[in-house]
């Protein structure tokens, strides 16, 4: 097999077989195929997309490229929720106590920053000391004890997705259907989980701009998920703002822990019902929508969720004693609004570059996060603002990067008189 051959075939827009791409991603893997020819591959299927059977072989390798758990001899219903992506998007860390705290069982394995869009293990690790890493028999131990753990893809779970995840942010080929679809199921199926619930986000802070995009994207995974044997609800959700009054790291375990404390915005607790919702009805522990909402407010209400967050934090190793303390900001500064009236679009993915330029992502995957790092949006799509009043607090310990990402930021709104709300829930 000559590497730059099956590199030509793509890029002519050719199917690969199932031994060149076995041959190829495993010889990735191994270490006979470069970064360089990987590289050109993964650009090659972005620009000329896979067939469905591509798409089912390479996840096939990813999936083998580790272990898959296995529960079949622990009680409760096994699922999880895994979102495409946004700014802001903080509902895995309030989402996986939940439903722990209902009974459930979350093996979570989520990815880091993406592109412009935040990573929930960057946002987790903020919480000194916590381990994203542990063996699987350690990770199955914190999922049967607590109902939920969330890990990161290790060189024992999901390898290939770790490694692959981290050449695609470096290579500008995030977008493509087959390779978000593979790169999410992949951990997915390793978690061996009875159930998922995907949040798919669309508009101008997600990869899918387009609600066709998204919903060719919501089908292929559904269709997947459902031959491997998973119950697979799709919730397609609008990112054309970011989710909340935060972004950033430390600043949305903060929010997160608020509503948890039932102290959340509604269009979080909102869209964590809704996927909380379809996770309750698939495990059968409710009977309708109503009274799967009823139970999941009366779990946040009672505190329980927060508990099932604490206790997961305590068995991974974190310590949010001094938390508040030891991620606070350095510095901040204020965005004014240049006019009257109402904020009418938001440049999410702006907001979120802005992010990276803040400290909350990777433009290198060997970058130096800066957990302090974030964004307080006083304003969103729909409220009122006055000339001269602030719109975003930013904040991190960096003030060269500090007045870069303002720079950045001081573009991303528009003010004017009407109101183009879009629905949170398509
Ligand atoms: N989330 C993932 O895990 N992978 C992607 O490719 C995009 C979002």
């Amino acid at each position: 097999m000559i590497p730059s051959d099956i590199i030509s075939k793509k890029r002519e827009g050719k199917a690969l077989n199932n031994n060149e791409l076995n041959k190829f991603f495993n010889g990735y893997l191994s270490g006979s195929i470069t970064d360089a020819q990987m590289s050109a591959l993964l650009m090659a299927i972005y620009f000329n997309g896979m067939t469905n059977n591509e798409t089912v072989t390479l996840l096939d390798i990813m999936v083998k490229s580790g272990s898959v758990m296995n529960f079949n001899n622990s009680s409760g219903y096994v699922a999880d929720k895994h979102s495409t992506g946004g700014v802001g998007d903080k509902i895995s860390l309030i989402l996986a106590p939940l439903m722990a705290a209902s009974g459930l069982k979350i093996p979570m394995i989520a990815g880091r920053a993406l592109g412009f869009t935040g990573g929930t293990i960057d946002k987790i690790e903020s919480i000194p000391g916590i381990n994203i890493f542990p063996s699987l028999k350690t990770f199955k131990s914190w999922v049967i004890n607590n109902g939920c753990a969330i890990v990161s893809q290790s060189n024992e779970i999901c390898p290939a997705d770790k490694t692959i995840y981290s050449l695609r942010n470096q290579t500008g080929t995030v977008p493509s259907l087959p390779l978000i679809c593979s790169s999410i199921l992949s951990k997915k199926i390793a978690e061996g989980i009875d159930g998922l619930v995907m949040d798919i986000k669309v508009g101008n802070g997600a990869f899918m701009k387009t609600k066709d995009q998204a919903i060719s994207l919501g089908r292929l995974i559904k269709n997947i998920g459902t031959s491997y044997g998973i119950n697979t609800d799709i919730v397609f959700s609008s990112m054309d703002q970011p989710l909340g009054r935060f972004a950033g790291l430390a600043c949305e375990v903060k929010e997160s822990i608020r509503c948890l404390k039932g102290d959340g915005p509604i269009d979080i607790m909102t869209l964590t019902f809704e996927l909380g919702t379809k996770l309750l009805l698939q495990a059968g522990l409710a009977k309708n929508k109503n009274s799967a909402l009823k139970k999941l407010k009366s779990l946040i209400n009672s505190k329980k969720a927060l508990k099932h967050f604490k206790s997961m934090v305590v068995l991974q190793g974190g310590q949010l004693e001094n938390f508040e303390s030891i991620t606070t900001p350095k510095y901040e500064k204020l965005i004014h609004s240049n006019k009257e009236g109402i904020i009418n679009f938001m440049n999410t993915e702006t907001i979120g570059w802005a992010l990276i330029e803040l400290g909350c992502g990777y433009s290198n995957p060997k970058d130096v996060l800066d957990y302090t790092a974030g964004i307080e949006f006083f304003k969103k799509i729909g409220e009122e603002i006055k000339n001269k009043q602030p719109i975003y607090r930013i904040f991190n310990s960096d003030l060269n990067r500090l007045e870069n990402a303002s720079k950045i930021l001081s573009r991303t709104f528009d003010i004017g008189k009407n109101i183009k709300k879009n629905k949170l829930i398509l």
